[in-house]
């Protein structure tokens, strides 16, 4: 180990708050689907910053877009004042979404936050004192502030922290029954993940999302939509509700938004956006000229019919070809576009420690899910190499065992 290695693993160790534990290498270059450590050892990244580096590293474009932003002089200005960049990238997520307005913030826990924060004005207008109950859903994950964290249901990150927002009703994912006993007259908003990340990846059903969103309408309820991890392009269409035809009336996106600045983004219809006041919400960085001309680029980009067949076709590809993995350990492989589970009968974490060593950096969702969610720029060459090591460690796996 060489002393910069030694002294980052060090400082990290000794300075940092300790709410992540660590593999023991540093990372200090990236390029395309790879990343570098700092003795020089080569990765190929199937988790992408955990779903936000969507272009990978160091692509050309984002990059060019960066350096003109900085020829303007403008990192930040506040919004207190009109910049062009945040009005582009507004009118573009417009003209692509369901949504009339938008409203910027710098993270999707926070894009969350301000999401609870419209639905509760929506109803407040509505002179309803009693419309303040908000409904999420089993294995959901939403942020951890105290709202969000209240909105996400695991005992886990929630039990520490509590007591939390009041009125939270969890209903069961994919249930319609559940959902029907869930919403009612008191319910203020309905928030879900069309695909659960966090939660292990699962799929809402479109019969699902269409039920929710009728019990919505009928009770007068906000729905929210969390694409926050499952929106811009990783499921091969642009926004993940559009496989279901079902749109919300709010949805919340952030993770690949601005390959790999911090943004978050709360879309609206004009019904939502109508009831908002100047002053009912605010940011002091969020929709800076510097992150929205990136993230003008990113959606620009990813929106193209290519860029999306392209996401459709390889994770197509990888889903067919984690499935020919032929090991009694694999239970389930799912997901769309670059959004893919595989589902182990055992403990992922030995597999993601495995990878480390062979270079292939994994991530989790849960305790027997690992989670692929790489660059979208993923090639079939990429999944040949993934699927190749993951056959190797899931047969020694075997042979370990017996
Ligand atoms: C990651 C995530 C969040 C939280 O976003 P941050 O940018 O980490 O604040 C919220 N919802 C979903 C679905 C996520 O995957």
């Amino acid at each position: 180990m060489n002393t910069l290695t030694q002294s980052a693993l060090q400082a990290g160790q000794d300075f940092l708050v300790q709410t992540y534990t660590r593999p023991d290498f540093v990372l200090v270059r990236g390029d395309g689907m790879m990343l570098y450590d700092s003795e020089g050892k080569a990765y190929q990244d199937w988790v992408a910053g955990i779903a936000v580096n969507a272009l990978g590293y160091n692509d050309k474009g984002v990059n060019e877009r960066i350096y003109a932003q900085l020829d303007s002089g403008l990192i930040h200005l506040s919004n207190l004042y009109h910049n062009v960049p945040q009005a582009e990238l507004a009118k573009l997520l417009i003209e692509k979404s369901f949504a009339d307005r938008v409203f910027f913030s710098n993270s999707g826990t926070e894009a969350n936050e301000g999401a609870i924060k419209f639905a509760r004005r929506v109803a407040y207008d509505s002179n309803q004192a009693h419309k303040t109950e908000l409904v999420t859903f089993s294995h959901a994950f939403h942020g951890r502030t105290m709202g969000a964290l209240s909105l996400t249901p695991k005992d886990k990150y929630q039990q520490p922290f509590k007591p939390l927002l009041a009125g939270v009703t969890v209903a069961e994912f994919n249930s319609i029954e559940s959902a029907k006993a869930s919403i009612n007259a008191n319910t203020c908003a309905v928030i879900l993940e069309p695909v659960q990340g966090e939660g292990g990846i699962h799929q809402a059903t479109p019969e699902f999302l269409q039920a929710v969103r009728a019990f919505c309408d009928e009770y007068g309820a906000v729905l929210i939509f969390d694409e926050v991890q499952c929106g811009v392009g990783r499921t091969g269409k642009l926004w993940a509700h559009e496989w279901a035809g079902v749109t919300p009336d709010i949805m919340t996106i952030a993770k690949p938004l601005a390959a790999g600045l911090p943004i978050g983004a709360i879309l609206v219809t004009q019904h939502i956006a109508d009831h908002i006041r100047a002053g009912d919400h605010g940011s002091t960085f969020a929709g800076s000229p510097f992150v929205t001309s990136v993230a003008k680029y990113v959606v620009d980009r990813i929106s193209q019919p290519d860029f999306l067949a392209h996401v459709q076709d390889v994770g197509n590809y990888l889903q067919e070809r984690l499935s020919e993995i032929n090991s009694p350990l694999i239970t389930e492989v799912r997901g769309r576009g670059l959004m893919v589970a595989l589902e182990l009968s055992v403990d992922v974490s030995h597999f993601v420690k495995a990878g480390y060593e062979r270079g292939l950096l994994l991530v989790n969702a849960g305790t027997n899910v690992i989670r692929l969610v790489p660059p979208l720029i993923a090639e079939k060459h990429h999944v040949d190499y993934l699927v190749e090591q993951l056959t190797e460690l899931l047969g020694q796996f075997d042979g370990d065992q017996s």
